[in-house]
């Protein structure tokens, strides 16, 4: 049988994306030759705000093309405050993506690793391996662009919530957890609302006990919005997977983000019925860029949640075992103090994690009795 090839279109786009990008190809690189059975063809594209600089447009037409044809889509990072639309707003071409392939479901997976900062004094705070599932492409922010200042004394923004939409993020939620509870999660999602003081939240709460209904191998649980900020500060290691409308997500992913790592550690995919993109959480930072500073472990964790969705996608066992390989590699990485992120004040820049991780990658391979690649 021929081996399964993916296409992957990789926009490293500004600043440090450049940097963390290839660290990232690079780990993915050595994953994919320590597992075999699969390739990846990863094609570099130009996007955002130093292309718009020198070309006038912030991504090509074909360049969005190849996008849309690809298995999936790689970023780095896009944006340079310094480098503006006529309007006034930062370079964006990876948003106008969002909408054009439907990336409904922003998946933020938030975990701690051993040695790296936790924010909370609870030894509990070990274990926290969560994620939060925002959906992206309505709720409040279905308004962007659509809001109407009345008069000089009222503006108005309007919430979208439906049905399609809400059905698709929730089975995806239950998938997820599936999937998480197979590798020893809990098996639990959590619906975010506040149902009990809008109609469009009720109805958001409804569709999710129509789904839950149909997906009852996986437990449930229900929370207010203003409730599950406190719970997130409080005893975050209690929840799994965290659904919600966009803007509740917005806030809590980065209230999620804080109680863990930092900046370099987060990372994100955004997903639809037919494209998914991985990217870290984290901007452009144009301040440390191209200075062997950045922390690639998110653009890295994004690179697996890639495989991780490809191998599930298309039934390519050996992209998810490869995806495991590199997060498996992270955590020893962390775990033997052989990665000390600059970041977190520790000795070692871009170039010195991402070889520590092509090492113990290797390693893994070898000790599992794969061939060296
Ligand atoms: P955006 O609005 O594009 O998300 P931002 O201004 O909110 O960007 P970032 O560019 O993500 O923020 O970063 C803010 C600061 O955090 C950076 O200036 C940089 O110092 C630090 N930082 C961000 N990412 C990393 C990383 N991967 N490694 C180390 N430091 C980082």
């Amino acid at each position: 049988m021929s081996e399964r090839r993916f296409k992957i279109a990789v926009f490293p786009g500004d600043g440090i994306g450049q940097d963390v990008t290839e660290a990232a190809l690079a780990v993915l690189g050595e994953a994919v030759a320590g597992v075999g059975g699969f390739a990846l063809n990863c094609e570099r594209l130009q996007a955002g705000a130093a292309h718009y600089k020198a070309t006038g447009e912030d991504i090509s037409q074909d360049a969005f093309e190849a996008a849309r044809q690809a298995d999936a889509i790689l970023l780095g990072a896009i944006g340079d405050p310094a480098i503006r639309y006529p309007d006034g707003t930062e370079i964006s071409p990876h948003l106008r993506m969002r909408d054009a392939f439907g990336l409904f479901a922003g998946v933020r997976p938030v975990k701690a690793y051993p040695n790296t900062p936790l924010y909370l004094a609870d030894p509990r705070a070990q274990e926290i391996d969560l994620v939060i599932l925002r959906e992206s492409t309505e709720g409040l922010f279905y308004s962007h662009g659509r809001g109407e200042v009345i008069d000089d004394s009222e503006a108005r923004e309007t919430l979208r919530i439906t049905r399609a939409t809400c059905e698709n993020l929730f089975d995806f939620a239950f998938d997820l957890a599936r999937r998480r509870q197979a590798r020893g999660g809990k098996g639990h999602v959590t619906c975010v609302d506040k149902a009990n003081v809008f109609k469009a939240m009720a109805f958001f709460r409804k569709i999710f006990d129509e789904r839950a209904a149909l997906n009852d191998d996986i437990a449930v649980g229900h929370t207010y919005v203003d409730a599950q900020a406190l719970f997130l500060v409080r005893k975050p290691w209690a929840f799994d997977v965290l659904v919600m409308e966009n803007m509740f997500g917005d806030i809590l992913s980065d209230i999620a983000g804080g109680i863990v790592g930092g900046m370099g550690m987060a990372p994100c995919a955004e997903i639809g019925l037919e494209h998914g993109l991985f990217q870290p959480a984290h901007g452009s930072a144009p301040d440390i860029a191209g200075q062997d500073k950045a922390n690639p472990i998110a653009a890295i964790l994004s690179g697996a949640m890639m495989l991780d969705w490809l191998g599930a996608r298309h039934g390519v066992e050996p992209a998810v075992a490869a995806a495991r390989l590199i997060e498996a590699a992270v955590t020893e990485g962390f775990a033997s103090g052989r990665v000390q992120p600059a970041e977190f004040g520790g000795p070692h820049g871009t170039a010195e994690i991402t070889r520590t991780l092509l090492d113990i990658v290797r390693e893994t391979g070898q000790a599992k009795g794969r061939p060296a690649a």
